[in-house]
């Protein structure tokens, strides 16, 4: 083994959204001793290939989070949301970086569904997030105008929704940070009182007051305390070009419907990007080790789309992806200190919508570091509440 480099203030572990996001904030707050660890291929990572759609509040049903963690968790929750919507799209203003807002969108595709997603626009309206229902038959709306029967009724959020292109945001964000050192990919984490210690693959040592742990499913290895919360869940999604043209005001909309199991976004002419089905997979896709492509899947959403839009029939598909992501065990993000270790911060386990809370997750974590204290992160999201896990 080398000798130990550095030491360092912070190192930051991850490339993805995460990652490059917390290096940049604690950039902007002053802190010049980061180095950030990256793995050997960057495309590898889960942001680069996801579907790009950006979304406030949670890509989820609001009653899901409040029949299990209560009212206010639900509503601290979705307030990170659309504070990490709204950072994101301002720092895509701030550097030309090419990104279209719309509407957020919920499906309702089934008689029980509609009966929660009435209880869902009680909630939101009186937890301050203004929402409406619209029910086939009882009200009119252009986005109602091109479902089919399928749809029993549209809920919507005004402006926490829309698309970005996620290898340029990358991109952006290794440019902003292209002074900062590069580490190799980290192997073991070891920490004591005043430092931690950081062993890559290739057997370098690096010391740090404060690690950040943003490797996605590589948290695990390191931070066997936490593996047990972070559920791999496989997951896939198709670009489709559409035969006809969008209707206006379907335009760069990010929707979900069936209960968020079918989700996807609208582009700006004619394409549309679709992604879940995971109910076809073996245990839904949890505790997946690998995410293929699955063949099945692709045909199951294609003809979901032809069930559910009038302007998705006859829909071609152009190229699949895939990956794991992680769904923690109590389906509430993962942003915060390590329980009994605050030298070791964490932000993961975004549930599905990664690029809006990954990018925010950076920010309040460079926030912790540098000022003590980040308003806008809840407790309820720390890692503190998986504390029980450990025995
Ligand atoms: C198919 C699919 C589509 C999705 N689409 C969207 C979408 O459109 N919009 C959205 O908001 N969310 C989407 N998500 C969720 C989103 O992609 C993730 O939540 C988000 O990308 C996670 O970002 P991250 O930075 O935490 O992890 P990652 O982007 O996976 O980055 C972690 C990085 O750490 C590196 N790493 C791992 N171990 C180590 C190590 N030991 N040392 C150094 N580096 C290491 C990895 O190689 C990787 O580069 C999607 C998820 C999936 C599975």
């Amino acid at each position: 083994m080398q000798n130990a480099k550095g030491p360092f203030d912070v190192i930051v572990i991850g490339d993805g959204i995460t990652g490059l996001s917390t290096v940049f904030h604690l950039r902007q707050l002053g802190l010049k001793s980061v180095a950030l660890s990256t793995s050997e291929v960057a495309s590898q990572s889960t942001s680069h290939i996801s579907a790009g759609f950006i979304t406030g509040g949670q890509l989820d049903n609001f009653t899901r989070i409040s029949h299990r963690h209560g009212m206010k968790t639900a509503s601290e929750v979705w307030q990170l949301g659309q504070a990490a919507y709204l950072a994101l799209v301002a720092y895509c203003d701030q550097g030309n970086l090419p990104i279209k807002t719309a509407s957020r969108v919920r499906l309702i595709t089934s008689e029980q569904e509609l009966i929660e997603a009435k209880l869902a626009v009680e909630k939101l309206t009186a937890a301050g997030f203004p929402t409406s229902l619209f029910i086939s038959g009882i009200h009119s709306h252009p986005l109602l105008e091109a479902c089919t029967h399928r749809v029993l009724a549209v809920q919507v959020e005004n402006m926490s929704g829309g698309h970005l292109d996620a290898p340029s945001l990358l991109q952006k964000l290794r440019q902003d940070i292209d002074q900062t050192p590069l580490l190799p990919a980290i192997e073991q984490l070891a920490t004591n009182f005043d430092k931690n210690r950081l062993i890559s693959r290739d057997g370098q040592i690096f010391d740090c007051e404060i690690v950040v742990l943003a490797s996605h499913l590589g948290i695990k290895p390191l931070l066997p305390e936490i593996s047990d919360a972070m559920v791999p869940v496989a997951d896939q999604w198709t670009e489709f070009q559409l035969s006809d043209s969008l209707p206006p005001d379907w335009r760069n909309v990010t929707f979900t419907a069936n209960h968020a199991n079918e989700w996807g976004v609208t582009g700006d002419a004619n394409s549309l990007r679709l992604g879940g089905g995971r109910y076809l997979r073996p245990l839904a896709g949890n505790e997946a080790v690998k995410a293929d492509i699955l063949v099945k899947i692709t045909d199951h959403l294609n003809q979901q789309l032809n069930q559910t839009l009038t302007f998705g029939r006859n829909a071609i598909p152009l190229t699949s992806h895939s990956a794991l992501d992680i769904r923690p065990c109590d389906e509430l993000p993962i942003i915060g200190p390590m329980f009994g270790n605050g030298r070791i911060l964490i932000g993961t386990g975004y549930m599905g919508a990664g690029l809006t809370l990954g990018f925010f997750a950076g920010r309040c974590l460079a926030d912790l570091i540098t000022l003590g204290h980040c308003q806008a992160l809840p407790r309820s999201v720390w890692p503190e509440r998986l504390r029980t896990l450990e025995s």
